[in-house]
Parts: structure tokens; C-alpha cells; sequence
């Protein structure tokens, strides 16, 4: 096959939402850009996870309100769960926002498109697949992450063995689902399964499930969710073995050792970055601990090199946001042809969307931790709250954290109702600089959770020693404020 040259000042590997951002960025500063993607338009986020995860998450909810509406006194009948027609929406839905992902992708001119497997020949030269050669004076590696899977675990399920990609092509619910994993992904698939009515057990490590650092909001995670479904939060030693047309999981759990059939098994088992088979070992990058690549968060660039990074690819925030974040940097300093300039990056934010939601905003408990610096904690529990007990979502708590001697709001960890939203307003808080003193001067409305949070923050400016802003007495006097 003959051989295309292209010679370009910018070339992004990969056309997910890193690649797409950094494409737009670098085109404000010039025209010769190529995005070479190898696999699929659409981007992860769209095609196999935060949207299609939500779908999901959304029919499991609505499950999950019929059920709880005789505790308002409401009867709505014996539930029936059509799988077929869950995952029917899932996928139509998905589908949807892929194409309206990929209408962008197609809306670029076809020069500054490639289709096709890229490697790095030197720091400067790509080859896609075996039909184009691209020489480019600055790259931008955008390649994302996949679902990683413990050793020889393929080999023995075969295709019992699911990653989280697989649940979103079903065309029905399986009876059954052991989900090895308790983090946010495992978690929440985990969680919408239970509530679509499948048998699920999650496998977890080291009381590890979720995000959440701080002992305290840890213990009620643990038992809110073991409380639900069925958890083994300390499961070691994990031994699957395909069983006919299925999946026997042994396990030991409290010194013993169980067994479990289920239909599959779904390696939550944590992602792992695109980075192997790009030819970087003859690059000589510069590589962290982990292994991963040494770069700065501030400019995208990898050392001192003409290499950028941004997205799952760089492995330190797998976030969506981050990933946009990332490829704006990238992008805008790849597109340069001078000196790299120093972008502000946003305050650490964490959402999980299981019920009760959890978030971490700002640093989180464990953090402070180990920065080591004095810091003050308040508390506040969800279980008498008012709003949230007219909802009947009264579980959880928050834990809002204070810099000592100024008063200054560093960060929070929550699990609780409407956590996605709180987390957002202390993110805020965290990254304004804001004392805890000038969050309480904020308005907060009545009744709404919030004010659980305004507990919160009142019982830290207790413990700051600093009193809160004088506030009259009808903002706080409704129930559960
Ligand atoms: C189940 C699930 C749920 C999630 N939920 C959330 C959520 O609720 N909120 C949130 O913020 N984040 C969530 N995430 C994380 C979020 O989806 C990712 O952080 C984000 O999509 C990463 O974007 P990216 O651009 O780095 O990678 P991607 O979108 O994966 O793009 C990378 C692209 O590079 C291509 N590529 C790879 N190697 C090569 C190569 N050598 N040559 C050419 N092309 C290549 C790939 O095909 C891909 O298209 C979730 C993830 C999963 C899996």
C-alpha cells in the first residue's frame, strides 16, 4: 500500500474528549492539526461510560422509587422489569449521544482527520497504521484508558468474563452478576443492577468501596451499601473458574472461604492508560513512580519534550472535566510554536452516583492527612435533616474540613442526598479561597439539604472557635435545619 506523508504542526492521538478539546485549542493558533483516531468516534464518555452508566442508573432509580412508594402510602402494584426494554432505552439513548459526538468529528475538514492505529517512529514522527506517515513538531497524546483485568482472568472466563464496555450493548438483564470491585464504577453498576432486579454480590478490598477516605463516612458507606445488596467489603484471594455456562467465584471472606455461581462476572478491577503500544520506551520519556509519564498539569507538556498529554491517558484525574481540561492545555501549547504557557488547573472534584450519592471536593480527608498540616473537621448527618427526610432519603452524613488558625475551607467529603450538587458549591468554596466564615454568609433556602451542610459548616466553625455570621432567628428556625 503507498505510503501518505503528512507534515503538521499538531498532532493529537485520539478523538475522544481530550483530542476533540485539544483540536479546537490548537486551531486557534494554526491550521496544519491532525486528530488520528484508531478505534472509534464518539468518545468514551458517550459510548461506554459516564452517560450510558447513567441510563442506567436512571432506570434503576425509577425501579427503585415504585418499590419505595408505599412508604408514602402510594401502591403501584407488583414491579415488573422489562430487561429487554431497559437496555433497549440504554442503548437508543447512547446511541444518540454518540452520533451527536461523532456530527462533530465529522463536521472537521477530512484533512484534519485520520483513521488508524498511531505509534511513535521518533518524538516527531507517527505512523498511522500502514498507510500514513505524519511528521508533526509537537504531539499530543490523548489516547485515553481502558478496563484493566487481573492476570490469566480472560483466558479462564472466556466470554463470561465482562468489562464495564459490555453492559451497555446488552439487549437484556442477566439473572445474575458478581461484580469484582468497589469503586465508583463498580459500584454504581453494581447498585442500578441490584435495583433492576439481577442478583448481584460485589467483591471489594479492604473495606474499600467508593471514594471516600474519611473513616467515619467510610463505616456508613460500608454499611449503607452492605445494608442493600450483597457486599463482601473484605474479600481476598479471589479465585473465578468458568463453570459451564457461568461463573464460580471462591473467595475468602472473614478467614473463610466461599463460593458463588452467578451468570458472569463483571471486572470493575480498575482502567488502565492507552499508552503501550505507542512505541514510547525508544522516546526515553520521563516517567513517574506509577510509570506513568512525568508531565506538568499546568501546560500539558510531558519533561521537556515536544510531547503533550492530557485525559485518562495521564492517569492522575480520570474524570470527564479533567479530560476537557486537559486537552484545552494540551491543546493551546501544542498549537504554540514558542514557550509553553502555565494554564490554572480547577479544584479536585468527585461525584459518585450511587444512592446515597457520594462527592469529594477539595482535598479529601486522607490528603490533609498527609500534607500533615492542622486542620479542623465539622459534622453533620443526613438522618434528621429535614428536606431529606421528607424525601425519605435521610442517610449519610458530611464532613467539611477548615484550615486551623485562618478559618480558611479546604475541602469536603460527603454521602448523602443531592451530594453532586453540594459538592459542587464546596468545590467552589475550595477554589474562591473562601473562609468558612464567608460560606455561612452565604443564602441558603428553606427547606432544602443543604442546610445539612450548613450544619456542617456551622459545627466547624464551632470547633474553629469562630463563631458564625450573626444570622436572625427565622433563617434557621424550620425543622431540621
Ligand atoms: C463506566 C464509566 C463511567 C464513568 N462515569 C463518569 C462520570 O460519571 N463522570 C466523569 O467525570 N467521568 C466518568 N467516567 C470517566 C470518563 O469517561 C473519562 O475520564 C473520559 O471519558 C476520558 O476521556 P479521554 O479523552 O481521556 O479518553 P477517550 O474518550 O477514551 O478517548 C481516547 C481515544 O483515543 C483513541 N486511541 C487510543 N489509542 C490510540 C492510538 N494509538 N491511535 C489512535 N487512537 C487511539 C481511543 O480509541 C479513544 O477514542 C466514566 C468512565 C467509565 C468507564
Amino acid at each position: 500500500m503507498a505510503t501518505n506523508n503528512l507534515d503538521v504542526d499538531v498532532a493529537i492521538l485520539g478523538a475522544g474528549t481530550a483530542g476533540m478539546v485539544a483540536y479546537r485549542a490548537a486551531l486557534a493558533h494554526t491550521e496544519k492539526v491532525v486528530v488520528i483516531e484508531g478505534y472509534a468516534y464518539g468518545t468514551t464518555c458517550a459510548r461506554v461510560g459516564c452517560m450510558p452508566s447513567k441510563l442506567l442508573i436512571a432506570a434503576a432509580d425509577a425501579a427503585h422509587a415504585a418499590r419505595e412508594a408505599e412508604g408514602f402510602g402510594i401502591r403501584v402494584g407488583p414491579l415488573q422489569i422489562d430487561g429487554a426494554a431497559v437496555m433497549r432505552r440504554v442503548r437508543s439513548e447512547r446511541d444518540r449521544f454518540v452520533g451527536l459526538t461523532r456530527e462533530v468529528v465529522e463536521s472537521w475538514p477530512a484533512a484534519h482527520r485520520v483513521w488508524g492505529h498511531a505509534r511513535f517512529v521518533d518524538a516527531r514522527t507517527l505512523q498511522v497504521a500502514d498507510h500514513t506517515r505524519i511528521t508533526a513538531e509537537r504531539v499530543v497524546i490523548a489516547t485515553g484508558s481502558r478496563p484493566s483485568v487481573p492476570d490469566g482472568w480472560r483466558e479462564k472466563l472466556g466470554d463470561r468474563l465482562l468489562v464495564s464496555d459490555d453492559v451497555f450493548d446488552w439487549h437484556d438483564l442477566p439473572k445474575s452478576v458478581a461484580v469484582v470491585g468497589g469503586g465508583p464504577i463498580g459500584l454504581e453498576l453494581a447498585q442500578a443492577l441490584h435495583r433492576l432486579g439481577v442478583r448481584v454480590r460485589v467483591y471489594a478490598e479492604d473495606g474499600n468501596l467508593g471514594p471516600l477516605t474519611d473513616p467515619a463516612l467510610r463505616a456508613i458507606a460500608l454499611s449503607v451499601f452492605a445494608e442493600e445488596m450483597p457486599v463482601w467489603h473484605h474479600a481476598s484471594d479471589l479465585q473465578p473458574e468458568r463453570d459451564g455456562a457461568g461463573v464460580v467465584v471462591h473467595a475468602t471472606v472473614d478467614g473463610a472461604r466461599i463460593t458463588e455461581r452467578f451468570d458472569v462476572l463483571l471486572a470493575a478491577t480498575g482502567r488502565k492508560a492507552n499508552l503501550e503500544e505507542l512505541g514510547l520506551e525508544a522516546l526515553g520519556l520521563p516517567r513517574d513512580e506509577r510509570g506513568m509519564l512525568r508531565y506538568d498539569r499546568r501546560t500539558g507538556r510531558v519533561g521537556e519534550t515536544s510531547i503533550f498529554i492530557a485525559g485518562d491517558a495521564a492517569s492522575d484525574r480520570p474524570l470527564l472535566h479533567e479530560a476537557a481540561d486537559g486537552g484545552r492545555i494540551a491543546g493551546d501549547n501544542a498549537g504554540r510554536p514558542d514557550e509553553p504557557k502555565q494554564h490554572p488547573r480547577r479544584t479536585p472534584l468527585g461525584v459518585v452516583f450511587t444512592d446515597p450519592q457520594m462527592t469529594v471536593a477539595g482535598a479529601s480527608h486522607a490528603e490533609l492527612r498527609r500534607a500533615g498540616k492542622p486542620f479542623a473537621t465539622g459534622v453533620a448527618s443526613f438522618e434528621d435533616q429535614g428536606r431529606s427526610r421528607a424525601m425519605r432519603k435521610n442517610r449519610g452524613a458530611i464532613h467539611v474540613y477548615a484550615e486551623r488558625g485562618t478559618g480558611r475551607f479546604l475541602g469536603a467529603e460527603m454521602i448523602g442526598p443531592a451530594a453532586e450538587h453540594i459538592g459542587h458549591l464546596l468545590a467552589w468554596s475550595v477554589q474562591r479561597g473562601d473562609t468558612v466564615a464567608e460560606m455561612l454568609a452565604c443564602p441558603i433556602y428553606h427547606p432544602v439539604v443543604e442546610e445539612g451542610m450548613r450544619t456542617a459548616l456551622r459545627d466547624l466553625a464551632h470547633t474553629l472557635d469562630q463563631a458564625p455570621e450573626p444570622e436572625s432567628e427565622c433563617l434557621s428556625c424550620g425543622p431540621g435545619t
